[in-house]
């Protein structure tokens, strides 16, 4: 654990500037738990006694209002820009969604009561050092996640803590302090009463955590209760030889094992099996098939992801990633460019990437067959390097030439060029002009 903390001086700069202006300034929440961890803060924030407008009037044209109704300024300093917040202290979440007030207070310490967790509850200053009035320091070292006062209690102001507890958890790979777990579950029913947009964000940065597997599994109906969607899967029996896991079991391991920063490929991950239980088979001789479950389970995604507000770009990505995750190309070039035609070079890489990890998380023969997905993945860097036509735009023929040819234009041109593509992309070597000039003279049936 660190003792000094460095933060960059341009924000020493602000705080100074609010002190000689009369009043008091911390770094506070998120930095100061990061750079007690030793990692590198996303943002500094900063808290404050003076009123808003006191820092709007200071820092003039390098503050702007950014939430003044709750005492925020942001501050340009330099290149960087700082929040900083009026000691606060929130009043009555009466909707468990927002405090229908704020009322602001020249004391520290009530603002960080009001904060979430003890390890988000500290503030430090340059020569004060840290000030911990929860033993956040102390958790922080044991890796506990530790509602400041009352779970219960502090859940119930606003349910989104549930989830930002889970989130803290499966980014820090830190465990729930015992009360505080319980309370996470007992009151996981408060998270209906969240936005979808703020579930959606802290969803989405608890499925990108390091350390997600536990907690999807521990805390599943937490997850159920904002995507109930899910439930089936658990404990649901494969019938498999393929598979040593249940489906939800599988889905766990399956998240954590494709990478953090990439939020669809983690979404796609959580949500791939999810048409499973619905097209479950029995065959006669007792094992379990699937069929279908792709094409389902990407539809089913979608209500899933448009329920939570995701963006168009996101739900395109997951659900492609879903319909083809059940599709084990085979590792020829020929049909590597057929998809990287179909999907485009970066869905294609996340597709590889979802179905080794997949496979990864089956049974111990498919573990080892992963590794085809390594091989394809540079058999498509080539593909790509070689600059292999890939597309209609890159056919050494255009439309008008067929015309010329006396093609008509509308289907009939399009049917010719989508064949010349077919035998393109079946063998590059035929991508000449003359050659394919010729081919389009001949009718299909030739
Ligand atoms: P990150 O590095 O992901 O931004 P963070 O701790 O800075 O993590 P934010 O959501 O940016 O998280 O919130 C900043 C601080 O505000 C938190 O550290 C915490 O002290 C407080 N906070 C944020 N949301 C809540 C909440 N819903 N209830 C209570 N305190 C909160
Ligand atoms: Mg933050």
């Amino acid at each position: 654990m660190r003792e000094e903390i460095t933060p960059p001086r341009e924000a020493l700069a602000v705080l100074q500037k609010i002190e000689e202006a009369g009043g008091r300034a911390y770094l506070v929440g998120g930095c100061v738990r990061d750079a007690l961890r030793g990692a590198a803060p996303k943002d500094w924030d900063l808290c404050s006694s003076l009123p808003a407008r006191r820092i709007m009037e200071l820092f003039g044209e390098k503050a702007l209002p950014t939430g003044l109704k709750h005492g925020t300024v942001t501050v340009r300093a330099g290149a960087q820009s700082f929040e900083v917040t009026t000691f606060r202290i929130d009043g009555e979440y009466r909707d468990g969604r927002h405090p229908a007030s704020v009322t602001f207070t020249p004391s520290l310490t009530e603002d960080l009561k009001r904060r979430d967790f003890t390890l988000n509850a500290m503030a430090w200053h340059p020569r004060e050092g840290l000030t911990d009035p929860f033993g956040g320091e102390n958790d922080l070292k044991a890796g506990l996640i530790r509602c400041v006062g009352e779970p219960e209690q502090r859940f119930r102001e606003d349910g989104l803590r549930i989830l930002r507890g889970l989130r803290f958890a499966s980014q820090l790979g830190f465990a729930l302090e015992e009360k505080t777990g319980r309370a996470l579950l007992e009151e996981r029913a408060l998270l209906d009463r969240v936005s979808r947009e703020r579930v959606r964000d802290e969803l989405t940065k608890a499925l990108c955590g390091e350390h997600i597997r536990p907690l999807l599994l521990e805390y599943r109906e937490v997850f159920a209760q904002v995507i109930p969607e899910i439930r089936p899967m658990f404990d649901f029996d494969q019938h498999s030889p393929w598979h040593i896991y249940d489906v939800w079991t599988h889905t766990a391991a399956v998240v954590e094992a494709v990478p953090p920063e990439d939020p669809a490929l983690r979404l796609a991950a959580l949500l791939h099996d999810m048409g499973k239980p619905a097209s479950f088979r029995l065959d006669e001789s007792g094992r379990g098939h699937f069929p279908g479950h792709d094409r389902l389970g990407a539809e089913q995604a979608e209500g899933v992801l448009q329920g939570l507000r995701y963006d168009r770009g996101t739900t395109e990505a997951v659900t492609t990633l879903i319909r083809w995750h059940d599709t084990h190309p085979a590792p020829e070039e020929a049909n590597l460019r057929r998809f990287l035609h179909r999907l485009g070079r970066e869905r294609f890489f996340q597709l590889l990437t979802l179905m080794a990890a997949d496979d990864r998380a089956k049974n111990e023969k498919s573990a080892r067959g992963a590794a085809v997905y390594e091989k394809m993945r540079r058999m498509a860097e080539g593909i790509l390097e070689r600059g292999d036509c890939l597309s209609l735009g890159q056919l050494a023929v255009s439309g008008e030439d067929l015309i010329d040819l006396g093609i008509a234009p509308g289907p009939a041109l399009g049917e010719v060029l989508g064949r010349l593509l077919d035998a393109v992309l079946a063998d590059p070597a035929l991508n000449r002009r003359e050659i394919l000039l010729k081919m389009a003279a001949k009718t299909p049936s030739d």
